[in-house]
């Protein structure tokens, strides 16, 4: 039986709408979202080893080493939620790492990437003005969808937050590090011909729609 196992990739700038379109896809094919910055930042409001070693790294907008990540994403996987396939955003950040998941990936896995595009001016605007729920982890957009109260989360009346790495100054470090680590994967996976591209600055549904339609070609 010819058993194929859909391994999703998105790549695109920081606020492109990676994780929110990684977390809709994985609602609409029932396999686990896995945000390597969510892990991440969960380790550093844990103080683990991990979040120690990390924490300077993120605040600064750099990337954290290949081989840290790569045992991360690496244990994650095995777990058995993963076995009918699964959505990585935020990981390969580089090439490196993307050869080091094909070390990673069994011979069912079939690589999709999707490549959410979105001018630099727009990302600043949106993650400049990123809020979440400290609660339930809601995200809002001072600028596009504001909370209808200010500040506050429309479900559970908590606080909103912003990411210490959505900071202007950090968000242009971030695109110089995008440009200069991930862009080259981007070449790297329209020369392998599994790149798929979309319009990021389309309505959410309308990129939604495009999403699914580019999982399941
Ligand atoms: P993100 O939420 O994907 O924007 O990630 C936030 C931060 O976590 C990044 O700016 C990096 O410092 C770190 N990070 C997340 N994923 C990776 C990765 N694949 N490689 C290296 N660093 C990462």
């Amino acid at each position: 039986m010819n058993m194929e196992i859909p391994v999703v990739i998105f790549l695109g700038a920081p606020g492109a709408g990676k994780g929110t379109q990684a977390t809709y896809l994985a609602e609409a094919k029932s396999i686990p979202k896995i945000s390597t910055g969510d892990m991440l930042r969960s380790a550093v409001h844990e103080d683990s080893e991990l979040g120690r070693k990390v924490q300077m790294i993120m605040k600064e907008g750099r990337l954290v080493d290949d081989k840290t990540m790569l045992s991360l994403v690496k244990e994650r996987i095995a777990h058995n939620d993963c076995r009918n396939g699964f959505i990585l955003d935020g990981y390969p950040r580089n090439l490196a790492q993307a050869s080091a998941l094909d070390t990673v990936l069994t011979p069912e896995m079939k690589l999709k990437v999707l490549n959410i595009q979105v001018s630099e001016e727009e990302i600043v605007k949106r993650i400049a003005g990123r809020r979440t729920c400290a609660k339930c982890g809601r995200i809002y957009n001072i600028y596009f969808r504001p909370p209808d109260f200010d500040e506050k989360c429309d479900l559970d009346g908590a606080s909103l937050c912003q990411r210490s790495d959505d900071d202007e100054s950090v968000v242009r470090k971030r695109l110089a590090t995008y440009k200069e680590e991930t862009l080259p994967l981007i070449r790297h996976y329209r020369d392998r011909k599994i790149l798929q591209v979309i319009n990021g600055l389309q309505a959410q549904a309308a990129v939604r729609k495009a999403v699914l339609a580019a999982v399941d070609r």
